[in-house]
């Protein structure tokens, strides 16, 4: 079933309707994320679950894959990341154009799963920052679908300034991420 998007708040009359750019711009960035799946294991199957027709992803708006970190804003961490593996992460993550957001898809990405080894990072979030972590080993493709809406809401509702505000670049900075 075809997912409506609801109008935002605003002031309606006959003929007219108004609102706020914050809150249109909110509202396109939420219904088009464009996702890029950095898998390297066993959670990524579980993506592959969620993109199929049974759960359908692009009932979301999201159905469109970027293997091209400049055309997507959304990047997807599923499976275990290899300390070997992490500057090619955050290379990834550098080349995504703002506004951009993260989740850590499975223990692997969140927190190094039962990896508790001297080559696994534990914890993407030691090299990026996360916005979403979505727990579970695997997660279903129902938890990953939730973790999409998190995305959802935060894209929807975060003022349009967010990205040049010092705090933000802050947290940047803590990452050794530079800031343009
Ligand atoms: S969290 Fe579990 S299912 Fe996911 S990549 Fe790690 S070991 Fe595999």
């Amino acid at each position: 079933m075809v997912k409506m998007v609801e109008a935002p708040e605003g002031v309606e009359g006959q003929g007219f309707f108004a609102t706020s750019l914050d809150k249109v711009i909110g509202m396109a960035r939420a219904n088009s994320l464009w996702p890029l799946p950095f898998a390297t294991s066993c959670c990524g199957i579980e993506f592959m679950a969620t993109m199929g027709a049974n759960y359908d992803l692009a009932r979301f708006g999201s159905e469109r894959l970027s293997f091209s970190p400049r055309q997507a804003d959304l990047l997807m961490v599923m499976g275990t990341i290899a300390k070997k593996m992490g500057p090619v992460l955050k290379q990834v993550y550098d080349q995504m154009a703002e506004p951009k957001w993260v989740i850590a898809v499975g223990a692997c990405a969140s927190s190094g799963g039962i990896f508790d080894t001297y080559s696994v990072l534990q914890g993407i979030d030691r090299i990026i920052p996360v916005d979403v972590y979505v727990p579970g080993c695997p997660p279903r493709p129902e938890q990953i679908i939730e973790g999409v809406m998190k995305i959802q809401d935060l894209a929807r509702n975060e003022n349009l300034r967010r990205r040049n505000s010092d705090e933000y670049k802050k947290m940047l900075e803590s990452y050794n991420i530079e800031t343009l």
